[in-house]
């Protein structure tokens, strides 16, 4: 099916290619290697098994045996995209001399070199094609330094680096909002997160991260961008170590590294995140998640921004505040907002183009992008800089916009007005920029005259009409003919020598053909070799300035979010929020962003409902019917919280939010089936972390929790949850339950209030109006529900008479929850029975047994037992 399979050279144990072959799959186990021959990338063996699997392309195999598959070079990205996101490693050997300098070192018979030059992974692209433009490519190292866990992300398609440390305990969650592509750590580490690679331990000393940190950065000392600790330089050590070797020594574009501070953002851990549906919905795409509703971005950068301030919303108020001032000043005027918008979205995507550049992947293409990216940044600058009434975060942004006149000018002046993609053609120098250039190309162009006024000329003298100057790869120049009439030139006398005879044409040169023809030849070679002399030096200039640029990147970002999340509000009538450091979360007419889309495309209308919850009335126990909106209520105000401290405005009438310094959400555990681990255990160990985690200022919406054991056991869990919750962590909470029991919870938790969904049932049939309302649920109506979903007549009418039964039952012993009625407070049960131990305990530490009596003894044993009953 490819060229590939002519080539000369067969694979087998014995052959030199082969040896060669294995010596380089030897320094890439782990990868499928890419072979290359001539036009094509060879795979062999079983990367060739799973390569032919994976691209669903012919397995072929050669004269011995040996199992092969292969790709053209020329389309091998999209390949390679295919690979990397089933999960593979590609190494990349490329031929690193041409069959003629192959040749001339040893013989006709001599192997062509090749050498490794790249290993791409899915954490290591820049490739347009290979990455999506809305989603950062995060590569992650993680470490423990004295049990500490460091942490390094870097996305080298931008360069933007981090760095972050936590306790063992945390490595979850932060490895949750990351969301890397691909993450590394010490190999042989107990502690290893599932899929991390492992790589030699000593890349991860600190002394060596701070040694390649320097290095990266040109400086004598790291204090400059901040102050790392221990651990997280040794993560950024481990990270640069393996961009070092992927790269074969070329290093990616990376930017200082910012240390993250945990307290700076919303703590959500990954089962909160997951279950919030954050970037990705439950069924793993982006479809159905928060970021599929919210996002209105016009440029690639935008939405990546979007996605990092999602992940990681803010704690400190003034730095909200500011983010929503930019958007209330673009939400209030919808032409300003419009007309930004539409230069935003011609944007091309700077950052992207600059990490190829400086990554030494960068062609023309991506220095006329930097060019027209960075030109159109200083053109929004001025435009913006008219206005008066700025928001402060505005001015912050706007002298970031500017600052590369020098650069766009040398690129106007250098570039052609759209350059291609492959360099080694030329033509993307504008004329004008080089004298000499020109004078080449000058003299190429008057060589293809020549050459067509030859074609004329020798047409006139052998009265050929029919004569052609053609070209071909092999050739070069020639005289063509067609067969009836060659006898004319190939007279000894003609002046033409004969070539090539063809079917039915024959094919000459001649002398003043030849001479035209090496003009051009020579001409060429100069103006490709000046061309590319002076993409180097253009590229330099770029890589002399990539921290400016990629701050331009990034501020034109930040502006691209602040319009979208405006245009989002404009859109369905969102508000800003009020932030307060009061623990208190008032949401009016609050609505989930994802569930009304939904609903709406279907026609539907979504019923909003209001939130109050205070330090006096912090924990709301939900109850209603089954599809009734409970889910939807907890979610939707968690949300909100979420996309408040993102710094944008929210779906609701109006909300006043109470910072919130972690945001827990849990689902009862069978909604998850999912999941590898029992999934009662699953939810028990997320709700054993909220129960040690949260805390006044926190945000908890508990879903049937309890729902994944039996009946007794998760009416107890519930409890017992709701009630520390309540007491103990004394964070707002929403908590949905299907036990009706639980509302005697409001008798003893002064600060728990019962609400429900509201339900009717109207002719037999079930209505769910969607509303929140004050109050206990007044009946499951859980036979209504299955009426509703579809269960047959006669089986819903036999559960009528087991319900009857049972609630007989019931009403006679009490039912499920009998005996709670005395059941003693939560806290005050637990410190009775320590007194009790504490009093037994003093009694024998203040004895002196070999002082006592026989009947001494007796008498204090009868007094122990009395005490330990009472
Ligand atoms: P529950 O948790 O009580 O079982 P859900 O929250 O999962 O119920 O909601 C079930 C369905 O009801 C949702 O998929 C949605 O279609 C609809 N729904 C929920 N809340 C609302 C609402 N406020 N307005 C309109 N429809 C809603």
């Amino acid at each position: 099916m490819h060229a590939s399979t002519q080539s000369s050279a067969t694979p087998g144990p014995a052959t030199p290619m082969m040896a060669q072959y294995h010596a380089l799959k030897a320094q890439a186990s782990d990868c499928l290697l890419f072979y290359r021959m001539g036009d094509f990338f060879e795979l062999f063996f079983d990367d060739a098994r799973t390569a032919a699997q994976v691209l669903d392309i012919a397995l072929t195999s050669r004269g011995d045996g040996v199992p092969m598959c292969g790709v053209p070079a020329h389309s091998a990205e999209g390949y390679l995209a295919r690979l990397i996101k089933a999960g593979c490693r590609v190494a990349i050997a490329e031929q690193t001399e041409t069959p003629e300098q192959a040749k001339k070192r040893g013989g006709s018979k001599a192997l062509v070199a090749r050498d490794i030059v790249r290993f791409v992974t899915a954490g290591t692209l820049t490739e347009e094609a290979l990455l999506e433009p809305r989603r950062a490519n995060v590569l992650a190292a993680v470490c423990e330094v004295r049990g500490t866990i460091g942490l390094a992300a870097v996305d080298i398609s931008t360069g933007r680096m981090e760095l972050e440390e936590c306790g063992p305990d945390r490595i979850g969650a932060a490895l949750a909002r990351l969301g890397a592509s691909e993450l590394v750590c010490p190999e042989g580490w107990d502690e290893a997160p599932l899929d991390a690679i492992g790589r030699p331990t000593r890349d991860f000393s600190s002394d060596s991260g701070e040694v390649r940190l320097r290095g990266v950065h040109g400086v004598a000392t790291l204090d400059g961008f901040g102050q790392f600790s221990r651990a997280m330089l040794g993560a950024a050590g481990g990270l640069i170590a393996y961009l070092d070797h992927v790269g074969r020594g070329n290093l990616p574009l990376l930017l200082p590294p910012v240390v993250r501070d945990g307290a700076a953002h919303l703590a959500m851990d990954e089962a909160t995140r997951a279950s919030l549906e954050v970037l990705e919905s439950s069924s793993g795409g982006r479809r159905g998640s928060l970021i599929d509703a919210v996002d209105r971005c016009v440029t690639g950068a935008g939405a990546r921004q979007l996605a990092e301030d999602l992940s990681a919303p803010l704690t400190d108020i003034a730095a909200i505040e500011a983010r929503l001032a930019l958007v209330q000043w673009l939400h209030d005027d919808p032409l300003l907002r419009d007309d930004l918008r539409a230069v935003l979205r011609a944007l091309p995507d700077v950052g992207r183009a600059l990490g190829r550049v400086v990554a030494g992947r960068g062609s023309p293409r991506d220095l006329g992008q930097l060019r027209d990216g960075l030109s159109e940044a200083r053109r929004l600058r001025d435009h913006l800089l008219r206005r008066a009434d700025r928001p402060a975060l505005l001015d912050e942004l706007l002298p970031l916009l500017g600052g590369h006149g020098a650069l766009v000018d040398l690129y106007a002046r250098a570039l052609v007005p759209a350059p291609p993609t492959e360099r080694s053609q030329g033509g993307f120098i504008a004329e004008g920029y080089d004298h000499a250039l020109d004078a080449l190309r000058a003299t190429a162009g008057n060589a293809r005259r020549a050459i067509a006024a030859l074609e004329a000329k020798y047409r006139d003298e052998t009265g050929v009409a029919a004569l052609k100057i053609r070209h071909n790869g092999v050739l070069g120049y020639f005289i063509e003919v067609p067969a009836k009439h060659a006898d004319r030139l190939m007279a000894p006398d003609s002046g033409f020598t004969h070539r090539q005879t063809m079917a039915g044409a024959v094919r000459f040169n001649a002398l003043a053909l030849h001479e035209e023809a090496s003009r051009i030849g020579e001409a060429g070679g100069h103006s490709l070799a000046a061309e590319e002399a002076h993409f180097e030096e253009l590229v330099a200039a770029a890589v002399s300035q990539a921290e400016a640029i990629a701050r331009t990147a990034a501020a034109l970002a930040r502006v691209d979010v602040a319009a979208g999340q405006a245009e989002r509000a404009a859109e369905s009538g969102w508000c800003r929020p009020e932030l307060l450091e009061d623990p208190c979360l008032e949401i009016t007419g609050g609505r989930h962003p994802v569930v009304e889309a939904a609903l709406g495309a279907k026609g539907e209308r979504f019923v909003a409902n209001d939130c109050r919850l205070s330090q006096a009335d912090r924990l709301w126990l939900v109850g209603g019917p089954n599809m009734g909106g409970k889910s939807t209520f907890l979610r939707q105000n968690a949300l909100i919280v979420l996309l408040a401290q993102a710094g944008g405005f929210v779906p609701a009438e109006a909300a006043k939010l109470g910072l919130v310094d972690r945001l827990f959400s849990r689902v009862g555990a069978s909604d998850n089936l999912a999941r590898g681990r029992s999934t009662f255990m699953v939810e028990m160990v997320e709700t054993a972390a909220i129960l040690s985690q949260a805390g006044e200022r926190s945000f908890v919406i508990l879903d049937e929790v309890g729902r994944g054991t039996s009946t007794y056991d998760g009416l107890a869990l519930a409890w017992a949850v709701a009630e520390a919750v309540h007491s103990n962590n004394r964070s707002r909470c929403l908590f949905a339950t299907h036990y009706h029991e639980l509302a005697r919870l409001a008798d003893t938790c002064e600060a728990l209030s019962l609400h429900h969904v509201r339900a009717r049932e109207w002719k037999g049939d079930l209505v769910l109006l969607h509303e929140v309302a004050e109050g206990p649920a007044d009946r499951s109506y859980g036979l209504a529900v299955a009426k509703l979903a579809g269960v047959p007549a006669p089986v819903v009418a036999r559960a009528k008479t087991v319900l009857e039964k049972l609630e007989k039952g019931r009403a006679e012993t009490g039912g499920l929850a009998a005996g709670l009625g005395d059941l003693p407070l939560f806290a005050a049960a637990l410190d009775a029975a320590e007194e009790k131990v504490d009093r037994l305990r003093e009694k024998l530490e203040g004895l002196d047994i070999d002082s006592l009596s026989p009947r001494e003894a007796l008498d204090l044993l009868y007094e122990l037992k009395r005490d330990a009953a009472t």
